[in-house]
């Protein structure tokens, strides 16, 4: 069993850039930069705020934490009242009306669905609690994957715009968006921050990261992407500007039966853990993208992942396959600096 790690880009980078970046000169007011952590969304959550002054950055990253806040009680499935608890305790039964924040993260998944051809999939939830990977480590019978089958088919899951509503035509369905909605999360706390004055920041929640503007010194924001396999190692280097980064990987949740590793992110074909790739980074200009399509492209694998992020515009992406071969996508190459101290 792996250590939990909740930086899957590791921010210890960060602290140290950061350092330089603040320093002052006299001559002319340089921004300041606050930066704090809390655990929101089960994980921990770290913002960067910069602004013309302290008070005013430290408001900003209060906005920020403030505004997920507001989204896990909307969205968490772990809050009996949150609007996704009883669009699933309604399930087979009513359908529910949501506000225009939960509607918009389950028309961006099933709009995630369709560009993954089906490797993202929010209704997966059953089929990961028949695994549950941290609890009893078992490997579930083709039986019960069998029977839970049913419960994930999307077509099942009816949106309905003009209404803003949503309805689980099947009893023991249930939506899930934990690989998702971090990302927006991340969005929507940054648009919080810039309302609240910010200039520039990050907004890490775990592995999924949003950035705007630019570091006190006038820097990109610099990320490590971690090695999937060397604890605390990184194994390439990448800096951002209004972008968003967001990493799935199979070290973060697993347990591992004869040789076999069994991780958290489920092929919804097989109900089986994705096996082609170790991890996937995305880089896209918004977090709700780029968290969406990492889970998703896990899924796809490789081959078929690389095809789909050369046909979007703004997405880059690295990915470490099942051998450890690592593979940048068009948009990221020249951008991304291997750790060579690494491999
Ligand atoms: P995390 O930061 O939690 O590792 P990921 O973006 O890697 O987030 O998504 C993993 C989570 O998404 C899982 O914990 C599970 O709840 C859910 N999930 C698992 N498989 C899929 C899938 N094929 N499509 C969408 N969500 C999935
Ligand atoms: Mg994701």
């Amino acid at each position: 069993m792996s250590r939990r790690y909740h930086l899957a880009v590791m921010s210890g980078l960060f602290v140290l850039l950061f350092s330089l970046g603040c320093a002052t000169t006299k001559s002319e007011p340089v921004p300041v930069l606050v930066k704090r952590t809390q655990m929101q969304m089960g994980t921990l959550v770290t913002i960067t705020s910069v602004a013309s002054d302290r008070r005013v950055a430290q408001d900003a990253a209060s906005a920020g934490f403030q505004e997920i806040h507001r989204l896990e009680a909307l969205l968490s499935t772990w809050i009996a009242t949150s609007e996704l608890s009883q669009v699933n305790a309604a399930a087979g039964r009513d359908s529910t009306v949501l506000s225009r924040d939960t509607m918009k993260v389950l028309e961006s998944s099933l709009e995630m669905a369709r560009l993954t051809e089906g490797g993202f999939n929010i209704l997966v939830g059953p089929a990961v609690e028949a695994w549950s990977v941290l609890d009893r480590q078992q490997i579930p019978s083709e039986a019960v994957l069998q029977a839970v089958r049913p419960l994930t088919d999307l077509r099942s899951l009816h949106l309905n715009a003009t209404e803003r509503a949503a309805y689980l035509a099947k009893p023991g369905m249930r939506v899930d968006v934990g690989g998702i909605g971090k990302g927006f999360a991340a969005d929507m706390a940054v648009a919080a921050m810039q309302k609240a004055g910010a200039t520039a920041g990050v907004v890490a929640l775990s592995g999924d990261i949003r950035t705007f503007g630019r570091l006190p010194g006038g820097t990109k924001f610099p990320f490590g992407i971690r090695h999937p396999r060397r604890e605390d190692a990184v194994l390439a280097f990448i800096d951002l500007q209004d972008e968003a980064i967001s990493t799935a990987g199979d070290y973060e949740r697993y347990f591992e039966r004869d040789g076999v590793r069994y991780h958290h992110i489920l092929d919804p074909v097989t109900l089986q853990p994705a096996r082609d790739c170790q991890s996937v980074t995305v880089v896209a200009r918004d977090g709700l993208t780029a968290d969406g399509l990492d889970t998703g492209i896990f899924v796809m694998g490789r081959e078929r992942g690389l095809a789909l992020v050369e046909r979007l515009p703004g997405v880059g992406a690295v990915i470490v396959d099942r051998d450890g071969n690592v593979w940048v996508s068009s948009y990221l190459k020249g951008r991304v600096r291997m750790n060579d101290g690494i491999e």
